[in-house]
């Protein structure tokens, strides 16, 4: 084995991708490992400065090498919402992802498929007990359909519709997500320096 990360998360969808992602002889344990962990607050203005956050303070509190991901889904007709706020889209009267993507399709009511342009973004930032020591960022172009779609992966997945594509995210395998997504372009870029990190 080359070693263990922690992806600091406690999102299971998150987890599971980077588990199937991960360089083979590398360990992914997430945030559940670590049960009294502070969660920093989100309130960055960017993804790579809220997965720069989560990596620093979960990496300073495990000692471990640690992968932070911030991701979300920009629209453009909502003027890039959900944005860094996809986790917490519509608080208040949305309480789950399938209520939050329900309402990113009723704001959308009426914009035709032209205009329906969207992309997911993943920022990961990576940190040792030293500090931070890469950030990355990929993005996966779409649009929204018009209804959800699919029971695969997880979030915001059956909404979107991957440029080139006839269907959801929710729709794909996950070997066919993890060629195209957003978070594999990000964990392409990092995966040099996660290596670099165990050799050290
Ligand atoms: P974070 O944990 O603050 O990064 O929140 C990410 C938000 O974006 C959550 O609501 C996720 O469900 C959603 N999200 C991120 N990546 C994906 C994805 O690959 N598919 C669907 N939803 C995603």
């Amino acid at each position: 084995m080359i070693g263990r990360i922690l992806v600091a998360t406690s999102n299971l969808g998150k987890l599971v991708e980077y588990g199937r992602m991960m360089e083979e002889g590398i360990e992914v344990i997430g945030s559940t490992d670590f049960p009294d962990m502070p969660v920093p607050d989100e309130d960055g203005r960017t993804f790579a400065e809220n997965a720069i956050k989560k990596a620093i303070s979960a990496a300073e509190y495990s000692g471990m090498l640690t992968l932070a991901d911030d991701s979300g889904l920009v629209v453009d007709a909502l003027g890039g919402e959900p944005g860094v706020r996809t986790a917490r889209y519509g608080e208040g009267q949305a309480f789950d992802d399938e209520q939050r993507y329900m309402l990113v399709l009723k704001r959308l009511t009426g914009v035709d498929p032209p205009q329906r342009t969207a992309r997911f973004v993943c920022a990961t930032a990576l940190a040792g007990p030293g500090g931070l020591i890469a950030v990355t960022e990929g993005t996966c172009e779409g649009s929204i359909s018009f209804g959800p779609r699919g029971d695969n992966g997880f979030g915001y997945d059956p909404i979107f519709i991957p440029q080139g594509y006839a269907c959801s995210f929710a729709e794909l395998s996950d070997d066919e997500k993890d060629l195209i997504s957003h978070r594999r372009k990000a964990l392409i870029e990092m995966l040099p320096f996660v290596e670099a990190a165990f050799q050290k």
